[in-house]
């Protein structure tokens, strides 16, 4: 595979905004992002905020977000506030306040009566299994409802009871008078309105009846004026619906909807039904743990949203949709890092080194760069008699190839002194516990005339460093497509056993003592890492690897 790039990939609604605005259509754009508030924000709703943001802003219009709130039972303030704030976090405003479906439903109320006195919706009493066997099937048509045929002043009447709390859940419902025999099953006298006696997180008990998706998304557009409604493609059939509402009510506007492929990324779900199981069924830590594909957890598992961002846009936008490489976002944020995050050394399986020739109440104070190429100040870093280096860096019987530490074998600590292992001392059960090596005082920063040093480790001073929690993460399905689970199995069984390994007892560099929440590193040949948002403190840090620093799948 060649190295990916980061190259933006072609959206074909760009020349649609352009042209309808060339044209004089329209004078400005606005979109909306309508997110349903029962779940957490995930990578594939990423695409479509920036899709919908990202237009909005390129043609100097606005973009609106609407929580699409028809559904009470399944919906929770919880999600309205992590959805706010995963916006933002991904570098989005909306205009004005945040809209909600339901602040429209007076209006909708209003509307289906309008459809009612017009004698193009009915009330309904057929259960929802026998309105399902009336429906028909992609072969054969639909029968019309033995109620489909009730009088206007009647279905007033009914329709004002629904409301009233007369009736229980599912007795009986408010349908479109279109057409039970058209090959669009959308069409085939669609619910407007259910009965559902909850209780709404915005309107309280004000309601006992909803109105459906179809009933709400259009109209909902139309009173925002929103000149391109953008979803994905599973809404292709609805849009004869979504115009047929437009047509047949006073609305203010007349939205146009535009379908585009949802994302898939390979070894990832993207379905809130599914990441709800994995949160409640325990199998993850909650909808930010840093393995979860939800905006949150990439936060904290210490994804950038410029690399998120990025991705998006490598991802493109088209109609065609095909599974995407999860390597494309592990490069959007190693590009990203390489270039931002600070350099630190963290050893995560510490081994006691004794360099027996260096003074003991030495220690020199050396100075570090905290990035390569950009920069970004120094880092003061203590050598002295005792440090640490990684258990695997130092083979006894090294495999071919091996460049680190070996018996009477040398290696650079990275930033300081070549260093020869002498002797390797083991306790009873012969694990080696500590090494005992010397130092060539001449090697500071150089290698001497003639001298071949291939193998720099990293180290770090054994009285200064601090202590530290390393949290390795891993992909959380072995699958490429986890969502395809074999008959008689579920995504569940495709986890990864080790997409978590949890290390304690690491040692970090002390400049990493003070690291803050969220601040991001690269421990040198370990990868990138990010301070816990949650439970990362200053002099007791906890660090959750983002990404390795190379590919290690493929
Ligand atoms: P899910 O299937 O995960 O429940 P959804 O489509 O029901 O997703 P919504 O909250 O309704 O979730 O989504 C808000 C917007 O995000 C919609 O316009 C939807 O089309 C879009 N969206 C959701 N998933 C994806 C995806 N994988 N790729 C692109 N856009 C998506
Ligand atoms: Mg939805």
């Amino acid at each position: 595979m060649s190295k990916p790039e980061i190259v933006a990939a072609s959206n074909f609604l760009r020349p649609i905004v352009q042209a309808d605005l060339d044209s004089g259509k329209h004078t400005k754009i606005i979109t909306r992002f309508p997110p349903e508030p029962n779940g957490y924000l995930h990578i594939g709703h990423a695409k479509s905020i920036c899709l919908n943001f990202g237009l909005a802003k390129e043609f100097g219009g606005e973009c609106n977000l609407r929580f699409d709130d028809t559904n009470p039972a399944k919906e929770d303030q919880e999600y309205i506030d992590a959805i706010k704030d995963d916006l933002q976090w991904l570098g989005f405003q909306w205009a004005g306040e945040e809209r909600y479906a339901s602040n429209y439903f007076d209006q909708l109320y209003a509307w289906a009566v309008e459809l009612i006195k017009a004698g193009k919706a009915y009330v309904c009493d057929l259960s929802p299994d026998e309105a399902r066997h009336y429906r028909g099937n992609l072969t054969e048509p639909g029968k019309n409802s033995p109620f489909r045929e009730r009088s206007v002043e009647e279905n007033l009447d009914l329709f004002a009871r629904m409301r009233a709390a007369e009736f229980p859940d599912g007795a009986r419902a408010l349908r479109a008078k279109i057409d039970m025999a058209s090959p669009n099953m959308n069409l085939r006298d669609p619910i407007l309105y259910r009965i559902r006696h909850a209780h709404h997180h915005q309107t309280g008990d004000k309601w006992c009846i909803y109105p459906s998706y179809d009933f709400t998304h259009g109209q909902s557009d139309a009173i925002e004026g929103i000149t391109h409604s953008i979803c994905t493609l599973e809404f292709e059939d609805h849009r004869p619906l979504y115009e047929w509402f437009l047509d047949n009510l006073p609305v203010p506007t007349k939205p146009r909807q535009y379908e585009f492929a949802r994302l898939n990324l390979n070894y990832t779900i993207t379905s809130k039904r599914r990441l709800k199981q994995l949160v409640d069924e325990g199998h993850v830590q909650g909808w930010d743990d840093p393995r979860m594909s939800t905006l949150s957890g990439y936060r904290r598992r210490g994804y950038t949203p410029g690399s998120i961002r990025t991705f998006c846009d490598m991802v493109g936008v088209n109609r065609a949709g095909g599974l995407v490489d999860i390597g494309m976002l592990e490069f959007a944020i190693r590009e990203d890092l390489d270039a931002s995050a600070s350099r630190a050394m963290c050893v995560l399986r510490p081994l006691k080194v004794v360099i027996t020739n260096y003074p003991e109440a030495q220690v020199e104070n050396l100075e570090l760069a905290r990035h390569p190429k950009q920069d970004m100040g120094v880092r003061q870093l203590p050598f002295a008699r005792e440090i640490y280096i990684d258990a695997g860096d130092f083979e006894e019987i090294p495999p071919a190839g091996f460049k680190r530490l070996i018996p009477g074998g040398e290696a650079r600590l990275r930033g300081s002194y070549v260093i020869r292992a002498d002797e390797a001392v083991k306790d009873a059960e012969g694990n080696i516990v500590e090494l005992r090596c010397t130092y060539d005082e001449n090697t500071l920063g150089k290698n001497p005339e003639g001298r071949k040093v291939k193998g720099v480790i990293h180290w770090v001073p054994a009285a200064a460093s601090v202590e530290c929690e390393v949290r390795l993460y891993d992909r959380l399905f072995r699958s490429p497509t986890p969502e395809k689970a074999e008959e008689g199995s579920s995504f569940l069984d495709n986890i990864n056993p080790e997409s978590l390994v949890v290390l304690k007892g690491c040692r970090a560099e002390p400049s990493l003592a003070q690291a803050q929440p969220e601040e991001r590193f690269q421990f040198e040949r370990e990868g990138y890492f990010c301070a816990d948002i949650k439970d990362s403190k200053p002099g007791a840090p906890v660090f959750n690897r983002t990404v390795t620093l190379r590919d290690s799948w493929a």
